[in-house]
């Protein structure tokens, strides 16, 4: 048998150390600081976490200029703590949760907010507002020994040099070793899987030519700039 077209190629994030990081799902926690729900209009649930999910061909590195896509007339920025998988498991509790965690990164949940909003109001999926091409800007991923559990530290972003999010790890409603908990109760956690914890409050529309700066204590900075929309 012959194989009809070329798969896909891995999907690989680099590392802090030189190595590099293959892909496999990217799982995106909603509603996880207080004042960001606040600025949504929504209540956050501090009982359970909520997610989404996006393709992993969505990532894109350091250093990238993202097509303004399709569809939208509000892209907005949302900077988010990232979680690297890399052990497997299922139904982990949060006290084995961070053997699990490879490692973190900072990354970018760029969002085609007018479709997300559209959608939640009509109770519809956030599918085309959420899982857009080239939407999931991450920097270099850091080894969770060097980095720590995810609960404490800056996280912000700017946009040509001005500062438009700005919070502490110490803010999330749930942490990363509830969030895993949460997602290996309802799926086989795997290698390479990531999970975007969710953004700070402060998220804003971004036009071509915008550059993206966005910084967490400990990890690489990820600057993305916004390109034209595609030809
Ligand atoms: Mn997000």
């Amino acid at each position: 048998m012959s194989v009809l077209f070329d798969p896909p190629p891995p999907v690989l994030i680099p590392t802090c150390e030189g190595d590099l990081f293959p892909v496999r799902r990217l799982f995106c926690i909603g509603r996880n600081y207080p004042e960001h729900a606040s600025e949504m209009g929504v209540d956050a649930d501090r009982q359970a976490p909520f997610f989404f999910t996006k393709w992993a061909e969505t990532i894109v590195g350091d250093g990238a200029t993202i097509a303004y896509p399709q569809g939208t007339a509000d892209f907005q920025h949302e900077v988010e703590l990232v979680a690297a998988i890399g052990k497997p498991g299922r139904s982990i509790t949060r006290e084995d949760a961070m053997a699990h965690v490879w490692g973190f990164a900072v990354g970018l949940d760029m969002t085609r907010r007018d479709i997300q909003l559209e959608a939640r109001r009509r109770s519809r999926p956030w599918d085309a507002g959420k899982n857009v091409e080239q939407s999931s800007p991450i920097g270099l991923l850091h080894p969770a020994a060097a980095f720590g559990n995810g609960s404490r530290g800056r996280i912000s972003l700017a946009v040509n040099g001005d500062v438009r999010q700005e919070a502490d790890l110490s803010e999330l409603i749930h942490p990363v070793d509830r969030l895993i908990e949460f997602l290996s109760g309802l799926y086989t956690l795997e290698a390479g899987d990531l999970i975007y914890t969710g953004t700070p409050a402060g998220v804003a529309p971004v036009v071509p030519g915008d550059v993206m700066v966005c910084r967490a204590d400990r990890l690489s900075s990820l600057t993305v700039t916004v390109g034209p929309p595609a030809a």
